[in-house]
């Protein structure tokens, strides 16, 4: 550990050699030295802090070099790296972009109660505001470290190929990673709670969402549109295909989404049991638990991952498992909404893949992977024996080569290792997390929250450095987001009107359902 001690040294970071003397900036550099970082690798299941030299040619991590391994003397960009620690870049494995721009708008309540003020807040957008508010989510996630997002994107109210391009676009231009997987949901509010006659008294429920949805072929026929046009585009943007969730979604729609999935090779992402209502509507619908009937259905595989899966059945861990499916855990959203707890231990001994996301910005409400990550860490320390406490370098594991698996990136991103495309964040180590440095990944993941991240760097093209993104004009995007915001909550100030007309019909569902949940493994 004694090499550690080399974080009180300033770090010079942006030094270029080898190019002369014109500005290097206008030099389109495709091989990059990070000289003499403090690099987090993996050797097995354990991290090591190495003092390493990282060589990147053309985006691609190709060798992890002895620090006192010279840089080739030209063609080559050299950041000096000493004092500063390299970090593979994290991956949120679930999001949902258009909620950036209403972080802040619903109370903390819980999900189904939340749900009436974010879908009203999100309904009816533009092209500009699915664009802008995809661009606060990457600004925010790419100050934090966090190199790579599955955005589950909720174009309201039907899926849409101009507001799904604009997401994609807003990715594409700030030089982020991402799975853009659209969100298709079939059925109207009113069939997606447990709600009795008795829960309704005298509400009209077929005056909230009465609007039919577009028909499932005809979403699936605009997602695989979406597919075409941006999977693989820029080797920095895939798609997906992201039902919004069982109880939102008809059977058909399920299958439907899990054929395009088979024939594109696309991540299927789908909420799952997040709520205890959502388990009693399961068994009132399926007849059996949520997850053996999805298994029937055909749409749970290795592609297949379910955000937050906390209401679940004895055997269903075993069941994931088996499938091959991934759960992506969501501690600080769940804690937020009062869902539950994710039991991640458990999950973990099963086996089953797993990956760490922040959800939605008006649920969390922020995009910070690294307080997620802590979260995840210190969460299960309140239940069970501490050997199966999460530790701060499994937790490193689920925000890099766990959400990088779930998400279907495992062998692109999420790793300091050659043949990895080069996502990487260099944190400061002269910085309030890391001094007195002892142990680098107990301090990244329980002390650090963003504030030391010197340069941030996706597919070997520098997108954060010197306190800004270097991609985009953050200010004029700020400035624009707090306008369409304003004007938003204004124009659909009916539309909260009216979702209000349900909170009483669902506390009374609440009631009710707390008397009625026996048999969970909960
Ligand atoms: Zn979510």
């Amino acid at each position: 550990m004694g090499g550690f001690s080399r974080a009180a040294e300033p770090a010079t970071v942006g030094t270029v050699r080898g190019c002369g003397s014109s500005a290097p900036e206008n030099v389109e550099m495709t091989s990059l030295w990070l000289e003499n970082a403090l690099c987090l690798l993996q050797e097995g299941d354990a991290w090591s802090a190495r003092p390493r030299s990282v060589e990147i040619v053309d985006g691609t991590i190709v060798a992890i070099h002895d620090p006192a391994m010279l840089p080739p003397t030209s063609g080559v960009e050299v950041i000096q790296a000493n004092g500063l620690l390299a970090v593979p870049g994290f991956v949120n494995a679930h999001s949902h972009s258009p909620d950036n721009l209403i972080r802040g708008s619903a109370p903390n309540l819980p999900l189904e109660l939340w749900s009436l003020h974010s879908a009203a807040g999100r309904n009816d957008r533009t092209e500009r505001e699915a664009y802008i508010a995809a661009m606060l989510g990457a600004i925010e996630m790419l100050r934090c470290g966090t190199t790579g997002v599955l955005d589950h994107v909720r174009i309201s109210p039907d899926i849409e190929g101009a507001r799904l391009d604009a997401v994609a676009s807003a990715y594409r231009d700030i030089g982020m990673r991402a799975v853009v997987a659209p969100i298709v949901a079939d059925r109207v509010v009113a069939d997606t709670m447990p709600l009795t006659a008795e829960d309704l008294g005298d509400i009209d429920i077929a005056a909230y969402g009465r609007r039919a949805p577009l028909p499932a072929a005809e979403q699936i026929a605009i997602a695989e549109g979406f597919a075409a046009a941006w999977d693989g585009r820029d080797g920095r943007i895939t798609t997906g295909i992201g039902p919004s969730a069982p109880q939102r979604c008809t059977d058909e729609l399920l299958e439907l989404a899990a054929d395009l999935s088979a024939r594109r090779a696309l991540t299927l992402h789908m909420h799952l049991l997040e709520t205890r209502a959502q388990r009693a509507l399961g068994f009132e619908r399926y007849g059996k638990g949520t997850i053996a009937h999805l298994i029937e259905l055909g749409v749970v595989g290795p592609r297949t991952t379910f955000a937050h899966a906390i209401w679940i059945e004895p055997g269903d861990i075993e069941r994931l498992a088996r499938a091959g499916a991934g759960v992506v855990h969501n501690p600080v959203s769940n804690a937020r909404l009062g869902s539950g707890v994710c039991p991640l231990p458990r999950y973990l001994s099963a086996g089953v893949r797993i990956g760490l996301g922040t959800d939605s910005a008006c649920c969390n409400d922020s995009n910070n992977l690294l307080e997620t990550a802590k979260w995840a860490t210190l969460l299960h320390n309140l239940e069970g024996e501490d050997a199966d406490w999460i530790s701060p370098g499994t937790a490193l594991e689920l925000i890099t080569g766990g959400s990088a698996d779930v998400t279907g990136l495992g062998t692109v991103t999420g790793r300091l290792a050659p043949g990895f495309r080069a996502d990487v964040t260099l944190f400061r180590l002269a910085s309030p997390a890391f001094v007195p440095l002892i142990d680098p990944v107990r301090q990244l993941i329980q002390a650090e929250n963003g504030a030391a991240v010197e340069r941030v760097i996706v597919d070997g093209r520098t997108v954060y450095a010197d306190g800004r993104i270097t991609t985009v004009d953050e200010a004029a995007i700020w400035a624009e987001a707090a306008e369409l915001a304003e004007r938003r909550l204004h124009d659909n100030a009916e539309t909260y009107r009216q979702a209000a007309a349900l909170e009483v019909p669902i506390r009374r569902m609440y009631r009710r359902l707390a008397t009625e949940h026996e048999g969970c493994v909960h």
